[in-house]
């Protein structure tokens, strides 16, 4: 491939980000022993409109934790979508409970509520519904489903900070909501996550998990319960506390783009993008298209290779659950509409500092040659 000229989802860091790095280094808070980890915290819940907010070491950690947290462990069953990014799955197996995979659905990409009531046993204690690419799912179905069955919901909101559902932000639906700080993420902290919680109980088991089973203030090298070392540090919290501040800019712009590719792409034959449902607005952290290759009158792979030759940089769809070798003893069912998807998706580039004429350059690209 040759040089990259516009990227799909690279991190934008600047001055602010500098300046407040230096602060922190200067002060000598290196760890997790520092105020900045604190500041970021409450600031984060302060954004969601949420109680309380536990920095982790990342998403994944963060989502390992929420299953900690409400007791899943062997002989429960959570249930998680089919068309993922593989760790909304790991963590499942990390407490020894078992994934149940279900399909998603065609337009929003996401988990389909009649799916999961399907999927539905004795042993089924949680749901994790992902907002995939930032598109939020149908929360309404689906905490219905969960109040009816007596489900826990753990939203894996890691690609959807900023997106929205009738009025209330992402992540803030569960019992848990757990973000991701990644590089490609829509801020980022170098690596890292938050998981939030409107449950102080909760959230102070989380902070003495965290933190290797220690109770705050306890001095004595005592652990009443096995924990983890999964703390995010002071110099990661400063980059946070920076791009949190920015983060307004990052989804008007992502927005903006979002809607230049829906206008530009709108005429041509074959393409297709995800769907928001109706009162819903999408961070759109990765704007993804489907190409239908009869209608398109070309391959997706003659366009993805097309794109390749101009530094336009994109990437396929994740890879469904189902056809994961790590979890090829677990005979997953189908889910066809996640493997159609996949096999006619890719994201396009979306990182936050993209011009207009930068969306419009990957747009002349996009019709068929
Ligand atoms: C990024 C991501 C995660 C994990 O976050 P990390 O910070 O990379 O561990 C989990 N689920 C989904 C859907 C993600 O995109």
């Amino acid at each position: 491939m040759q040089e990259i000229k516009i990227p799909l989802d690279w991190p934008d860091i600047g001055e602010l980000e500098k300046e407040y790095i230096l602060k922190a280094l200067e002060s000598g808070y290196v760890s997790s022993a520092g105020p900045l980890v604190r500041e970021f915290e409450q600031r984060f819940a302060a954004y969601l409109g949420i109680n309380h907010a536990v920095a982790v070491v990342n998403g994944t950690a963060g989502l390992h934790l929420a299953l900690k947290l409400l007791g899943i462990g062997p002989g429960d069953e959570v249930i998680v979508p089919a068309l993922t990014f593989i760790a909304t799955v790991n963590p499942v197996v990390y407490v020894g409970a078992r994934p149940v995979v279900v399909d998603v659905d065609p337009r929003t990409w996401n988990i389909d509520p009649a799916a999961i009531e399907k999927a539905i046993t004795k042993r089924t204690r949680a749901i994790i519904p992902v907002h995939l690419y930032g598109n939020p799912a149908d929360m309404d179905a689906i905490l219905g489903l969960a109040r009816e069955y007596g489900l826990y919901i753990i939203e894996d909101a890691t690609e959807a900070l900023g997106s929205t559902y009738k009025g209330k932000k992402a992540g803030t639906f569960g019992q848990v909501g757990v973000f991701s700080f990644n590089g490609n993420k829509i801020i980022t902290t170098g690596g890292g996550g938050m998981l939030v919680t409107e449950d102080p109980e909760l959230a102070r088991r989380a902070r003495i998990l965290v933190n290797q089973g220690r109770e705050p203030g306890e001095t004595e090298y005592e652990h009443k319960e096995i924990g983890f070392n999964y703390r995010l540090t002071n110099l990661q919290a400063a980059l946070g506390l920076a791009q949190l501040e920015r983060l307004p800019e990052f989804l008007a712009t992502k927005r903006r783009n979002a809607a230049i590719y829906r206008r530009e792409l709108q005429g041509i034959p074959g393409v297709d993008w995800q769907e928001e449902l109706p009162g819903t607005e999408s961070n759109w952290w990765l704007f993804s298209i489907l190409i239908n290759a009869e209608k398109y009158g070309e391959s997706r792979e003659a366009l993805m290779a097309r794109l390749s030759g101009r530094g336009i940089q994109f990437r396929p769809l994740f890879k469904p659950i189902p056809l994961q070798p790590c979890y090829s003893h677990y005979s997953f069912p189908p889910c066809p509409v996640a493997v159609n998807l996949y096999a006619k998706g890719i994201n396009l580039p979306s990182a936050s500092f993209l011009e207009k004429d930068d969306i419009m350059a990957v747009c002349a690209n996009l019709f068929p040659r």
